[in-house]
């Protein structure tokens, strides 16, 4: 602790804002309800204090701040945490929406990225070099959080999770250290945040790995969803070659401008294609889908790989109920239980995403990084958005009931898009090996579970000397 921070008193603001760089927001201030809005809905929570660092040196501060007060710390990059992590009541948000510096190397193609950055934001600025990491199928989404869980995007069969392109972060640990961590230094920290979310330390700046994708082959092609057409689909995926990743959501067909009013609200399949290559020969590899049913909208073309990601409207906060499973297969038989239970949701906007996986992603070894679901072939997520909180009982049981449909016996889920679902859907995420580890990492860098607002791993007792994780290496 520094002896700045021993004098002022935690409780007072006024204290605070003279020891930090950053903004102090405070409840009285004209900023605050829009500074403790998240992205979701049906979130309403009042912290105590709202502090945006402007450097690791400030969020060693509150770091060290959250530790001596005993607050509940919550830490948000994008703010887009399902479980409501990043905001809390009567604690303190970190919020590193402020650190959004970017560095590329264009020569050796990497770039330190601070971890307010957007998924979005920092596409644009790579891809201005034409070069590319690959995060999720959201701009808005922070890389803070999406990195520190995986990372599963449009270039996941071609370049691998957000996580295998990582090469370097800094992190605030919970004794208010700043560290560099990667493969040499601290590998047993630089293994954990590969995976583990924000159990371990605050990320206050990534080195991530870029390739070059410039062009891609890629955008929204809209297709009527029939079992046939949702089975051809994921076949073609699946034997597809690995430079392309899709993002297919089976869901009512919402009243955008390119979709026939007469096929609003009928169920679709809104499938995002992307192809990293040539663009001929993924002109050649798009063609069949195109050809699985008359499209009803086909925006596939030749684009910047940046415009993956459109604008999206200012203000949406939806209210969801989900659930999240890898699977080996989406066969016949699940596919037409898509189709049935899409038709019988009651809910404003039921959705089965379906994202075929392999390629980069799956050549990865299960114990290189704490993502461990690496050979699944596929990722489903069945998601019901509803307005009034009196019905969420009703979209939870259907959600429960599709995901039933459709899940191995050998359950798996990836930890991003877990909701607050408790400690076995967290195990999901984590097999025995996986979470053994994580908990001896925990054990070490943080011991009395300071970053305990996250899906959770709690410290093994007894193994904050680390011996475990020394005999591994
Ligand atoms: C609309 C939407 C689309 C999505 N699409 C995808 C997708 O295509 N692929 C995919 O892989 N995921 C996707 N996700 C899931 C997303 O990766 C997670 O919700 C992720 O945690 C969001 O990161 P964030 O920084 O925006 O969220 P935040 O709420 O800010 O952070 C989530 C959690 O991550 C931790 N955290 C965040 N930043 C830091 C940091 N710098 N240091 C330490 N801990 C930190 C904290 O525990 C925090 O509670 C999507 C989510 C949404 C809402």
């Amino acid at each position: 602790m520094t002896a700045a921070h021993a004098r002022h008193d935690p409780s007072s603001i006024p204290d605070l804002r003279a020891v930090l760089r950053g903004q102090v927001i405070a409840p009285d201030d004209a900023a605050y309800d829009r500074a403790r809005s998240v992205f979701y809905g049906g979130i309403d929570r009042r912290p105590a204090v709202i502090v945006r660092p402007t450097d690791a040196s400030d969020v060693s501060q509150v770091v060290l701040l959250a530790r001596e007060t005993g607050l509940e710390l919550a830490v948000r990059s994008g703010g887009h945490s399902l479980a409501g992590h990043s905001t809390t009541d009567g604690g303190i948000v970190l919020d590193l929406a402020d650190m959004r510096a970017l560095a590329v190397d264009p020569e050796r193609r990497t770039a330190w990225a601070q971890t307010g950055l957007t998924a979005g934001a920092y596409t644009t600025a790579a891809g201005a070099y034409g070069l590319a990491t690959g995060f999720g199928d959201t701009g808005s989404v922070g890389i803070g959080g999406i990195t520190l869980g995986g990372g599963i995007g449009y270039l996941v069969r071609k370049h691998g999770l957000t996580i295998d392109d990582l090469l370097a972060a800094e992190v605030v640990t919970a004794d208010g250290r700043l560290l560099h961590v990667d493969a040499d230094r601290h590998p047993d920290l630089f293994w954990a945040i590969r995976g583990g979310g924000g159990n371990f330390a605050v990320a206050t700046r990534f080195q991530f790995r870029l390739h070059p994708v410039s062009t891609i082959v890629g955008g929204l092609l809209v297709l009527p969803a029939t079992p046939e057409a949702i089975d051809g689909f994921l076949a073609l995926a699946d034997a597809a070659p690995e430079e392309l990743s899709t993002i297919a959501n089976v869901m009512p067909a919402p009243p955008l401008p390119f979709v026939p009013a007469e096929r609003h609200g009928r169920l679709v399949i809104m499938a995002t294609l992307a192809y990293a290559g040539d663009v001929e020969a993924g002109q050649r590899v798009v063609a069949p889908f195109r050809a699985l049913a008359a499209p009803i909208a086909d925006l596939l073309r030749p684009m910047p790989y940046p415009e993956i990601y459109p604008p999206e409207e200012e203000g949406y906060h939806p209210t969801a109920v989900g659930h999240n499973m890898f699977v080996d297969a989406i066969d016949r038989a699940r596919a037409e239980a898509i189709v049935e239970h899409l038709q019988a949701s009651t809910a404003p906007l039921a959705v089965a995403q379906l994202r075929v996986l392999g390629g980069a992603m799956a050549r990865v070894p299960a114990d290189a990084t704490a993502f461990a679901h690496r050979t699944s072939r596929l990722m489903a997520h069945v998601a019901a958005v509803y307005q009034r909180p009196e019905e969420a009982a009703e979209h939870r049981a259907w959600v429960d009931r599709l995901a039933a449909a459709l899940r191995d016996g050998d359950a798996r889920a990836y930890v991003n898009f877990l909701a607050d679902e408790g400690a076995a859907r967290i195990r999901e995420a984590y097999p025995g090996p996986t979470r053994e580890r994580l908990a001896a990492i925990k054990a070490r860098y943080d011991p009395t579970n300071l970053f305990r607002l996250n899906q959770n791993i709690p410290p093994t007792k007894g193994a904050a000397d680390g011996e475990g994780e020394r005999r591994r290496r």
